[in-house]
């Protein structure tokens, strides 16, 4: 296995519920770093373009509303296989369908206010994590 990086997003219902130290613990507990980390207020129009490839789907405005609804906490986790860990421990989209002890069963409100962000592939936590972070904020 590999030593992978990741873009990891606190979406706004977990930090409105004070969730960030909590989701942080679980992603140390299973071995991965945090290695860049801010707290930031999206922009609608960062928000469009960052799930730019859902444009199409019938929830991107509400998504996008929903993203811009509250402060967002984006992070660079590091790790063997982090990619695929970091969605494990997130656990399935739909809270309903997640699995116990994930993130999103444990804390997601709703299929939309589901707590967490994780990059799906190598290839697209490359470009996430340059959408979000230079090198310089990057501290292995
Ligand atoms: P993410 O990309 O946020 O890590 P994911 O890869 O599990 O989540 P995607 O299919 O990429 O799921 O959907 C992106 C986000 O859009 C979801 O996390 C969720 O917030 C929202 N979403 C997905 N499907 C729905 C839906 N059917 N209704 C409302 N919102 C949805
Ligand atoms: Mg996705």
């Amino acid at each position: 296995m590999a030593i992978e990086r990741t873009l990891s997003i606190i979406k706004p219902d977990a930090t409105r519920r004070n969730l960030t130290g909590k989701i942080n613990a679980r992603f140390e507990d299973a071995g991965l770093r945090i290695i860049g980390q801010r707290r930031v207020r999206l922009s609608r129009e960062q928000a469009e373009a960052f799930y730019a490839v859902h444009r199409a789907r019938p929830f991107f405005n509400d998504l996008c509303s929903f993203m811009v609804s509250g402060p967002v906490v984006v992070q660079v986790l590091e790790g063997e296989n982090a990619v695929a860990k970091n969605r494990e421990i997130m656990g399935a989209t739909d809270p309903a369908k997640a699995a116990p002890g994930t993130i999103r069963k444990d804390f997601a409100e709703s299929i939309e206010a589901n707590s967490a962000h994780g990059s799906d592939s190598l290839d697209n936590a490359k470009q996430e994590i340059a959408f979000f972070f230079s090198g310089l904020d990057i501290v292995p």
